[in-house]
């Protein structure tokens, strides 16, 4: 049920432009954006952009079930959020002919909904289990036998009646998803037969996802603008495609019928994304990294209550880029910004630690 919204205050443009900014270079899914995220998926191998050694070990594991005639093999990905991992798993179900149920770990609540889950599949189709190390360890038990015997084991009653009823279930193949693969036990880990890492994009294969993003929500964008768009996108196609949209709105709001490297810069600009891709938080971190603890080495947990920020949030959507880009290092004894952050942020390097790198 949708309940209605109160009208909002009237924002000037750059209110509007400014207020969506704050999630913008968060590569985690924001719902509102499910349907145009959908429009923009890749359908097919060929439309799926760079991953190249992925996509070739993928390709051979789904010939060689196809010639079989078997599903294909558990398979896990994992690299961090909005690298396509949901979209590779469609895009298997499709090259087998499949059919795909998706959920995630938080959303399996009870036994009893795996179990419901299990059982409605056919033979040969595909679960999408996204965030599975987030499973609850109970459901992580039932899955192990559903997984290996495809069987599964429920019991009945409570108490000394209780029952346990073995089930037979469809040949399924589990596709999994995570941003943290260390935090998926051994148990699970090895009951996957396949396991692939996404890794950044290149800048070239970003202004690829743009163009092609482009010509979808038909909006026109020239080279230099799509270099442009890629270049501060965090190396990540969801991030690409979100800003995308953020620049049409500004070109269209400003008139511009060409997405050219100027109309880009200028709502980049606006958007306070500077040419790395970095957003204001990411740029807080780091100052407060150096201006507070001297460039570190500090734990994470002070880093969250320095910067307001969850844990969480900064392991799983700040730090993976910052540590990509080589702003930060981690260390045994926590996190540390690098020489290159300094620079970036225009910041001089302690001398002391300048000393300890000669
Ligand atoms: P994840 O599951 O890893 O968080 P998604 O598969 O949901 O990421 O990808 C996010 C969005 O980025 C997709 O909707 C799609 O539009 C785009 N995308 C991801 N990978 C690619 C790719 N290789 N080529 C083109 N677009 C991509």
């Amino acid at each position: 049920m949708r309940v209605a919204q109160r009208a909002q205050p009237i924002r000037s443009k750059s209110q509007v432009l400014r207020s969506t900014n704050t999630m913008i270079t968060n590569s985690q899914e924001q719902p509102e954006e499910l349907s145009f995220e959908n429009t923009l998926r890749p359908q097919r191998f060929d439309e799926y952009v760079g991953q190249a050694q992925v996509k070739r070990n993928l390709d051979i594991l789904i010939q060689a079930a196809k010639q079989r005639g078997e599903a294909i093999e558990h398979v896990l990905l994992y690299g961090p959020a909005g690298l396509g991992k949901t979209t590779l798993a469609n895009i298997i179900a499709r090259e087998m002919g499949v059919g795909i149920k998706t959920t995630s770990g938080p959303a399996i609540e009870r036994v009893g909904d795996l179990g419901s889950i299990l059982t409605n599949l056919q033979d040969g189709d595909i679960l999408f289990i996204d965030e599975i190390h987030r499973l609850n360890k109970l459901i992580e038990e039932v899955l192990y036998p559903a997984m290996e015997d495809r069987k599964l084991d429920i019991i009945i009653g409570k108490g000394p009646s209780a029952r346990t009823l073995q089930l037979d279930l469809p040949k399924f193949t589990l596709i999994g998803a995570t941003t943290r693969l260390g935090s998926i036990s051994n148990p699970l880990r090895n009951r996957f037969g396949a396991v692939y890492k996404l890794e950044f994009y290149q800048e070239p294969e970003i202004e690829q996802i743009v163009q092609r993003s482009a010509r979808i929500l038909d909006v026109k964008a020239d080279p230099g603008g799509a270099k442009r768009v890629a270049k501060s996108s965090r190396q990540t196609p969801r991030v690409a495609n979100r800003i995308l949209k953020r620049v049409r709105d500004y070109a269209q709001i400003h008139g511009h019928d060409l997405i050219t490297e100027a109309v880009a810069e200028e709502a980049l600009k606006m958007l306070d994304i500077d040419a790395m891709g970095l957003e204001p938080t990411d740029r807080h971190i780091l100052r407060t990294v150096i201006e507070k603890f001297n460039g570190g080495p500090v734990g994470v947990s002070t880093i969250a209550a320095a910067t307001m920020e969850e844990v969480e949030t900064i392991e799983d959507v700040y730090e993976p880029y910052l540590l990509q880009l080589g702003f930060l290092s981690r260390t045994p004894r926590g996190r540390m910004v690098t020489e290159r952050g300094y620079a970036h942020l225009g910041c001089d390097f302690p001398v002391e630690r300048q000393e300890k790198l000669v």
